[in-house]
């Protein structure tokens, strides 16, 4: 007998395979067919990462109270010690004020005798994003949301263990949320 993968026996079986990786809802499926096609878990993508949420200048404006505004999309700073949570205590999280990103938690959070609410470490590290801010002529490691790009405020090395990291952020630039009494 001849073998049967001859010229157009190998087209076919190309044809096929194409068919298989593209048919997965084809009621055509053979039913000698032993090719499974998994269908991926949607969470699979991106799902340590929230979706970036970029916006205008404009909208931002619209959505966010004033002295947020100039904190998280201007970069201002506020004053210490005359802003919402630099002597806050609650349990809780406190998230992006622009796009709502957890960044935070009250457990990590320190007094540092700053003005400013002050923590030792994010919720995670790839909720914030550092950048060189060369400003006022010093060299600084600017705070960013990795979601939105909002400015949160600056990182310095002089925090305490564990990890003797100083994230000080601006209380506009942040929204609290406080742990549910059932979770506390
Ligand atoms: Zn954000």
């Amino acid at each position: 007998m001849k073998p049967l993968l001859t010229g157009i026996g190998s087209l076919s079986a190309l044809a096929l395979i194409g068919w298989l990786t593209l048919g997965a809802q084809s009621p055509h499926t053979p039913a000698n067919s032993t090719h499974k096609v998994e269908p991926k878990p949607a969470q699979d993508q991106g799902k340590s990462m929230p979706e970036k949420v970029v916006k205008s200048n404009e909208e931002w404006k619209e959505e966010l109270p004033y002295a947020s505004f100039c904190v998280a999309r201007l970069g201002q700073t506020e004053q210490p010690f005359n802003n919402k949570y630099w002597d806050h205590h609650e349990k809780g999280v406190y998230k992006c004020v622009a796009c709502g990103t957890p960044l935070f938690s009250s457990a990590t959070k320190f007094e540092s005798g700053s003005g400013w609410p002050s923590y030792f470490q994010p919720i995670d590290e790839d909720r914030v994003e550092i950048k060189i801010d060369r400003s006022h002529g010093m060299v600084r490691e600017e705070v960013v949301c990795a979601t939105c790009d909002s400015h949160l405020g600056h990182r310095f090395p002089d925090g305490p263990p564990p990890t003797g990291i100083r994230y000080c952020i601006n209380s506009a630039a942040l929204d609290f949320e406080p742990t549910k009494d059932a979770e506390k």
